[in-house]
């Protein structure tokens, strides 16, 4: 089973009204690149009109709660997002692991309650620099994984992604090499394999994210084990965006 390259832009706290031009754009220039899945999670308030325009794109968001409904003055539930359109959610970014203290059996908890709303997953991890410098990157990130991934998945190919991106890599202009990319999916692999199977787990999409840009994005997307990108910063027009779902 080989899945499309999946090329995610991930808006951040990024985007008014004005951007929907952008999103327009991204979407007409998408029904022409088939051969690639094209989505957008841009801010909550957003996701309805980004929703609203998008025919060919899927639309989704940057996080969610863990629980269904209740008395959490400012959080947004999974079923709330799949109600304004919504398809699928990012969970696990490392700016939530940073600035919100989200925890590996938090990402967990929102996995559970996004598929309870019907929603796909991209589920984030990636190491610090200092964590690299000390050679622990890669059982660093695999236990992030252990804990965070939902436990059994029946259609774990179509419903997750997994995105690799180191954190020293995010918005810094530097990317991590293509060997260290394919070391790293390569054991994500492996355990996207022992949890969901063969087959399964096999061809669950593992994006790479951290500075891709039109210029590196051949390269990276070339790599092996490679099935999409996660881009921030190079997501925000649609001439940069679609110059890396180009090279998909
Ligand atoms: P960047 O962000 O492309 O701006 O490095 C990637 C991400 O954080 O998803």
């Amino acid at each position: 089973m080989a899945l499309r390259p999946y090329i995610v832009g991930n808006w951040k706290m990024n985007g008014t009204r004005s951007m929907l031009s952008e999103a327009r754009s991204i979407d007409r220039s998408a029904q022409r690149l088939m051969k690639v899945e094209v989505a957008l999670a841009p801010p909550y308030t957003l996701i309805h009109p980004v929703h609203r325009e998008a025919e060919q794109i899927g639309v989704g968001a940057q996080d969610c709660h863990h629980e269904v409904e209740g008395a959490h003055t400012g959080d947004i539930s999974a079923t709330m997002l799949a109600d304004a359109g919504a398809k699928f959610v990012i969970l696990g970014h490392s700016e939530r692991r940073q600035n919100h203290g989200e925890t590996d059996e938090l990402v967990n908890a929102k996995c559970h309650a996004a598929i309870s709303a019907g929603l796909k997953l991209i589920v984030c991890c990636g190491e610090a620099e200092e964590t690299r410098n000390a050679g622990n990157a890669e059982p660093f990130v695999i236990a992030q994984l252990r804990t965070s991934l939902p436990e059994t998945l029946d259609d774990a190919a179509e419903r997750l992604a997994v995105a690799y991106e180191p954190i020293w890599a995010i918005g810094t202009g530097r990317t991590a090499t293509t060997d260290d990319i394919a070391a790293m999916h390569g054991a994500i692999r492996a355990l996207l394999v022992e949890r969901f199977g063969e087959e399964q787990g096999g061809a669950v999409r593992i994006l790479y994210g951290g500075s891709v840009k039109p210029e590196n994005a051949r390269e990276i997307l070339e790599t092996a084990d490679v099935g999409g990108a996660l881009v921030g910063g190079a997501s925000l027009t649609a001439e940069s965006f679609l110059g890396i779902v180009a090279a998909g």
